[in-house]
């Protein structure tokens, strides 16, 4: 038996050591250059927390059956990285979100069947609240990350879901989450706190999938993100249930970036913070995605054509979007950069923050591909300054470059900051057809007059390219 190896006091050492090597981690995934190291924080941290409570008194139990856990959890992690596709990243962060909401659930049932320790007066008060507010917030970030999984693989519809009364709902339901937890706090048996805790679970599914269903199309980076942060709390909730310091820390490191990376989302997409966590702010404009009106006609290149516009450019702008994720033509881009270094060609890339399908999707490709970072802007960066920009390359972009979020009030991502390339001297869009971006809006810059498409897979279009080179 190896159950009580290491003694509190060291437990509590390493677990202030896995502490700061968290907070470390944060530093360095906040940037490119260090994110690597960042992540090596990361890991050397979890192993720490996981080996100090394993070995911590507080593990009492059977050490072969963890083990196994251990093996078999450890095991699918490692088969599904293997198996998960780049793009399919966003969907695999929004289930392993849910895993943390059940994870709280399953952990607040336990701990309220079975006590770890006695609780008496004011103490068990706050404790069953504990254990309350922790299934609650688990079973949200549960039901929410379901859906979002669904939403960003297209299992489930990106429209946003407007139920009549929608935000009375929502009170109504919260209300009533807050009367059962009366009910299960006062609750002077095991059986009475079960049937309090059996109905706000309930109520907690459905606020949950309602609060991520009415949020459609363009505005679920933030949900995203917010769920991200969700998960945090729950973990953090989770850490009082068990007076597990580490994990309280932990949890509110996460719940916190979490925060702070949904405000940063909010700003960028110009919608109000609160009104993200009170659900259903993505339909205030039009519920209904606009597609299928007719805009004119688009104006169509060839590779030949495209070529000779990239050479007679002094300065080119790319604006990579979820679609280079798709084509996977990141690889590609970079050894093009490089054909146009030597022909003393400036190239830079402009990043919108919701490109793609998660929060820091196109600098997560573009650091894959070892591009520069040193010729990488923010949107902001540059949105003022198109007009020395020769030619912007759209690759696999839509939303984030579409002109309507500026010009078009009652269009569903109006108000979203995007990258205004038509300011520019000319753009060319490489995508497959005419389908719409994931907010389901018409793109009125494909119809401009500086604007030319480029049909096709955009590696198999850059694959041509390269042939710039000869
Ligand atoms: P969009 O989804 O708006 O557009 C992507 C475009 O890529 C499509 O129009 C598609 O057109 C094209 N495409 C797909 N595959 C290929 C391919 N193989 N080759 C060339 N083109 C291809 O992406 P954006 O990055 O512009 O915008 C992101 C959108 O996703 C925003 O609406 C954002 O709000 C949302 N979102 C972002 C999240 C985040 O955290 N970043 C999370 C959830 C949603 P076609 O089919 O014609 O080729």
């Amino acid at each position: 038996m190896i159950s009580g190896l290491l003694t509190i006091e060291v437990v509590r050492a390493l677990y202030v050591i896995s502490a700061v090597l968290f907070i470390l981690t944060l530093g360095g995934l906040s940037n490119q250059e260090t994110s690597r190291k960042g992540n090596a924080y990361g890991i050397t941290a979890m192993t720490i927390a996981i080996v100090a409570t394993v070995l911590g008194p507080q593990v009492t139990g059977n050490y072969i059956a963890l083990l196994l856990l251990i093996l078999i959890g450890g095991s699918i992690g490692l088969l599904l990285s293997k198996k998960v596709q780049m793009t399919e990243m966003p969907e695999l962060v929004a289930i392993l979100h849910s895993l943390v909401g059940l994870a709280a659930v399953l952990v607040g049932i336990v701990n309220f069947l079975n006590p770890t320790q006695e609780y008496l007066g004011v103490e068990l008060t706050i404790h069953l609240i504990e254990i309350y507010i922790g299934i609650f917030i688990g079973m949200v970030t549960f039901a929410g990350s379901i859906i979002a999984f669904g939403k960003l693989s297209g299992k489930v519809s990106g429209n946003p879901l407007v139920l009549p009364a929608k935000h009375y709902l929502n009170l109504l339901m919260l209300i009533s989450i807050i009367y059962f937890g009366t009910i299960f706090v006062g609750s002077s048996s095991i059986d009475e706190g079960l049937i309090a805790l059996g109905f706000m679970l309930t109520i907690s599914l459905f606020f949950g999938i309602h609060l991520v269903a009415s949020i459609g199309g363009a505005d679920m980076p933030v949900v995203v993100s917010m769920l991200n942060s969700y998960s945090g709390w729950a973990a953090s909730a989770t850490g009082f249930m068990l007076s597990n310091d580490l994990l309280i820390v932990v949890g509110a490191l996460v719940g916190s970036s979490g925060a702070i990376l949904s405000y940063i989302m909010c700003r960028a997409m110009n919608r109000s913070f609160i009104s993200v966590i009170a659900g259903g702010f993505g339909t205030e404009t039009s519920s209904t995605p606009v597609e299928g009106q007719d805009q004119g006609e688009v104006q169509a290149i060839n590779i030949e054509e495209f070529k000779s516009m990239i050479t007679s450019s002094k300065k080119i702008a790319i604006i990579p979007g979820y679609g280079m994720a798709v084509a996977q033509a990141q690889f590609v881009v970079n050894e093009i950069i490089s054909i146009l270094k030597n022909k003393n060609i400036e190239v830079i890339f402009v990043i919108h923050p919701v490109a793609g399908r998660m929060p820091g999707h196109m600098n997560v490709l573009l650091a894959e591909a070892q591009i520069p970072y040193d010729i990488v802007y923010e949107m902001d960066e540059v949105n003022d300054d198109f007009e020395k920009i020769d030619l912007s390359i759209v690759i696999g972009a839509n939303d984030i470059v579409n002109p309507s979020a500026l010009e078009d009030p009652n269009s569903p991502i109006a108000g979203m900051p995007v990258i205004e390339c038509w300011r520019g001297t000319s753009t060319v869009v490489m995508k497959r057809g005419m389908s719409t971006g994931y907010a389901g809006v018409e793109n009125p810059l494909f119809f401009k007059e500086n604007t030319k498409m480029l049909f096709g897979d955009a590696k198999e279009s850059l694959s041509q390219v390269l042939t710039l080179n000869n």
